[in-house]
């Protein structure tokens, strides 16, 4: 069980955005979430007693900065249940971590008429580097459908699956609609057929147990900045067979082993990966935010997610006039709604006079948007802090946004 008062305690802006003459409710977790004390913390200290630059230093200040970006590494490997440290790669984002797996992996392989796979829900990050691949190179990206719920069909996803397929692309869990898909299943259909399997965790890491060597993916990836660890870090995992046999993605400092003025050659991994100076301090609060999770425990977040859910889910479906975008039956703790014709960022403008933090667009799916036929969405998303009351107050705020609009 969650202790929500001690939880909320531990995150400053959330603790003090409780004490504002209008309270806040921040609802947008699925954007980026807050960050614990520790995890501030352990930026603080890094700058103020442990910077030096890693991999390099024969002193003891950059012994220890390298043992503590190291030491976030296996952290991670951890947290994913990877076989080796090396696996990890630490890079910005979500969003690098597909681009290097598109060029330096799909790229040098990817032929006319080969097809990558997708599902129609996937963030644009997991969608345009594979859709600008796909045109350099005259392959065809195909889109596994989705039902009017939000939920892939997995016949015809199966169906898709051929020996022209040479990735396949999915989602965990929808940031639009919530929908969790069920990734076990649709690696396997994929592997069966050795198709290379990447799954972006964006959504799913921070509060869902993952075992990337069970489900036997090639390559899983995440952000930090949406499991309560700063912007700028991120995590690349790959098989470490995939990792050896590709080129790097970028090149300079860190990622070489021996550089002449002809020719050089390269670092093992994962620093062939990580050129140049990393974003140390983020790589360690990352793992100090991993801390933070599995002290929590894991499936205790996700029980408290899934009572905001479904709480939530009862109060607005009893507004009349919302309407739920993304009722799959599997879903995670994001709800996108519109509310009468009210149009998104109205509803988010209201809102934020009553002190709630939504999101409101196309939350980077714009195809997913125009395959339900709506403009946008207003969306909420819970994190670990977030509490039933919250929840009314979104509710109460609704029925104004719905007072002024009548
Ligand atoms: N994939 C999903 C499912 C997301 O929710 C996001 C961010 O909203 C991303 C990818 C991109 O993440 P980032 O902007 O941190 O690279």
């Amino acid at each position: 069980m969650i202790n929500i008062q001690k939880v909320r305690a531990d995150f400053p802006l959330i603790s003090q955005g409780a004490q504002k003459k209008v309270p806040l409710a921040y609802l947008d977790n699925a954007a980026t979430t807050q960050k614990p004390v520790s995890v501030i913390n352990s930026i603080n200290t890094f700058y103020e007693t442990g910077n030096a630059n890693i991999h390099r230093g024969i002193y003891d200040l950059a012994q220890q900065a390298t043992q503590n970006y190291e030491i976030a590494r296996t952290k991670v490997k951890n947290l994913l249940h990877a076989a080796n440290a090396h696996e990890v790669v630490f890079t910005r984002g979500t969003t690098e971590s597909i681009n290097l797996v598109m060029q330096a992996f799909l790229a040098p392989r990817l032929r006319p008429n080969d097809e990558v796979v997708v599902s129609a829900m996937e963030h644009h990050s997991n969608l345009v580097p594979w859709q600008v691949l796909c045109k350099q190179c005259g392959a065809r990206l195909r889109i596994a459908p989705i039902n009017d719920k939000g939920e892939v069909l997995l016949d015809e996803y199966a169906q898709m699956l051929t020996e022209k397929t040479k990735m396949v692309a999915l989602v965990h869990i929808s940031n639009t609609l919530g929908t969790v898909n069920p990734i076990d299943e649709m690696t396997a259909l994929a592997k069966k057929q050795q198709i290379p399997v990447l799954i972006d965790g964006a959504q799913s890491v921070s509060h869902r147990a993952i075992n990337v060597q069970a489900l036997n993916c090639d390559f899983f990836v995440f952000s930090g900045h949406k499991m309560y660890a700063p912007t700028g870090i991120g995590v690349l995992y790959g098989k470490a067979v995939h990792l050896e046999a590709m080129l790097p993605y970028q090149y300079g400092g860190e990622m070489i082993q021996t550089v002449t003025y002809e020719q050089s050659t390269f670092n093992r991994i994962p620093q062939k990966f990580e050129a140049g100076t990393p974003n140390i301090a983020g790589a360690i609060a990352l793992g100090v935010a991993i801390d933070y999770i599995q002290t929590l425990g894991l499936p205790n977040i996700d029980a408290h997610l899934k009572q905001l859910l479904e709480y939530a889910t009862q109060k607005l479906s009893a507004i009349d006039g919302v309407k739920i975008v993304g009722t799959a039956s599997e879903k995670s703790s994001i709800i996108s709604f519109l509310l009468d014709e009210v149009h998104p960022h109205d509803i988010g403008t209201i809102l934020n006079e009553s002190g709630v933090a939504i999101r409101a667009g196309h939350h980077c799916t714009m195809p997913l948007m125009r395959r339900l036929g709506v403009p946008g969405t207003a969306r909420a998303s819970f994190g670990v802090y977030n509490t039933l009351a919250e929840v009314d107050q979104l509710v109460e705020a609704l029925l104004k946004v719905q007072k002024i609009f009548k």
